[in-house]
């Protein structure tokens, strides 16, 4: 596999359209750690004045784009290449530098919670650029801590939100996969080859052995992982009872604007309408395939494999352009730009993140990273991330950053609606029976 440093320019993102330099990035963070403070002291303990929260707000908005542009530089960074020192040694100054400051700032959400409902109502109605944030500190005023806690918690932060870095750390830098041997020819493996490659691969014996190499692989970091899972749970758990939730599921819930009731529909309707139905889906493939036996690692086969189409990156704009076109003429343009100016990473490197995202900071364009393997099913995922790109790109237009911040729930629709509106346009345009049934099996 290629090193980041060995990829072509033009199949990665262009980060330069957040900082130009490097040194250009160093003094956008001193100037946010500067002003960050500066904040902190000029307002803390002043908020109960009205018009006075209103102006920090508007001055809170402006740091809330500053971090949100260096975190991305940062994180956008390091999840193209885990590996790379300077990434790792950017990221951990990045957060040395801004953790002292954002303990510092905890104080506005906790002098908010303190401000009497009646006001903060008033307040809302006469500065509506605020009603989003406000409402969303009064909903959570029952299970807030003390000023002096919260402060703590935010102080911890780093550390009570490892598990995720240790986890990515685990599986791609530290796990070495190795390579296998089928009748001869030796196969490299790594995590993303896995998930991109191998998990489809038609071979049986190829797709086989990389299945048992990956598990062996995973199961040798198996303590570490059930600890570091355990730990975030533990985490949550904690959280959950500090804030006087009755439990891990209603604080987790609670954060994402859930109600028990939905998530329970979302489950039921998972396993009782669409169970039978991957039953059914999964019998065939194994009659397809003429396997013995069906197992887990044959589900991401697909009925008909000769017939997916490789696709290169200009033909997939060319997808989503002619299929996502119904959504108007700045939707496309946004697209092609996309393509233009180096939106997407495609790169196919060592410790790069596997599967696939878009990342919106707030005045800046969206990102959207994806390890291309050429495959037509690669259409769906980028008419998927571009759903999400389009939803921040646009809310991004229309909205200040605090009124951008939608529930997770609410986050998949406009992603997962792009992807019916290109299977229903290929459904469309393709007269044939066998790209149709293609696309009824990929989505
Ligand atoms: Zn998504």
């Amino acid at each position: 596999m290629l090193k980041r440093n060995e990829v072509k320019t033009e199949q990665t993102w262009d980060l330069t359209s957040l900082f130009n330099t490097e040194e250009e990035y160093d003094k956008a963070l001193k100037k946010y750690v500067e002003e960050a403070g500066a904040f902190a002291s000029k307002y803390k303990g002043q908020l109960h004045q009205s018009d006075v929260l209103i102006e920090a707000m508007k001055v809170y908005r402006g740091l809330l784009e500053q971090i949100g542009r260096l975190a991305a530089y940062v994180t956008l960074h390091i999840s193209a290449d885990l590996n790379d020192p300077e990434n790792n040694e950017r990221r951990s100054g990045f957060v040395a530098s801004v953790s002292e400051v954002q303990t510092a700032l905890s104080f506005l959400e906790s002098e908010i919670s303190g401000v009497d409902d009646e006001t903060l109502e008033e307040i809302r109605r006469i500065s509506p650029e605020n009603n989003h944030y406000l409402l969303q500190i009064q909903k959570k005023k029952k299970s807030r801590l003390h000023e002096k806690s919260e402060e703590t918690i935010e102080a911890l932060s780093p550390v009570i939100h490892a598990t995720m870095p240790l986890y990515n750390k685990l599986k791609l830098a530290d796990m070495d996969f190795g390579s296998f041997e089928v009748d001869g020819k030796t196969y490299p493996l790594s995590f993303v080859l896995f998930e991109n490659e191998y998990d489809y691969e038609l071979d049986h014996d190829v797709r086989r052995k990389a299945y048992v190499q990956f598990s062996e692989t995973l199961s040798k970091y198996k303590h570490s992982m059930a600890f570091n899972y355990q730990t975030h749970m533990t985490n949550e758990k904690i959280m959950a009872r500090l804030r006087s939730y009755d439990s891990n599921m209603s604080y987790l819930l609670d954060e994402q604007d859930v109600t028990r009731e939905m998530d329970d529909r979302q489950i039921d309707v998972i396993m009782k309408e669409l169970a039978p139905a991957m039953r059914k889906y999964a019998g065939l493939l194994q009659k397809r395939h003429g396997l013995e036996k069906m197992t887990f690692n044959d589900l991401k086969l697909v009925i008909d494999p000769e017939f997916e189409p490789a696709v290169t990156q200009e033909e997939s704009k060319k997808y989503l352009v002619e299929g996502l076109a119904v959504l108007g003429d700045e939707y496309i343009e946004m697209i092609e730009r996309a393509f233009k100016e180096r939106w997407i990473d495609f790169a196919v490197n060592e410790g790069k993140a596997s599967g696939a995202f878009c990342h919106s900071p707030y005045g800046a364009h969206p990102f959207i990273l994806i390890s291309w393997a050429a495959k037509m099913r690669e259409v769906f995922v980028l008419a998927h991330e571009l759903g999400h790109a389009g939803h921040f790109f646009r809310c991004h237009q229309k909205q200040n950053i605090t009124d951008c911040r939608p529930s997770m729930y609410f986050i998949e629709a406009p992603s997962t609606f792009n992807e019916l509106l290109m299977a229903n346009h290929l459904l469309s345009v393709s007269e044939s029976k066998r790209m149709q049934r293609w696309i009824y099996s990929t989505k």
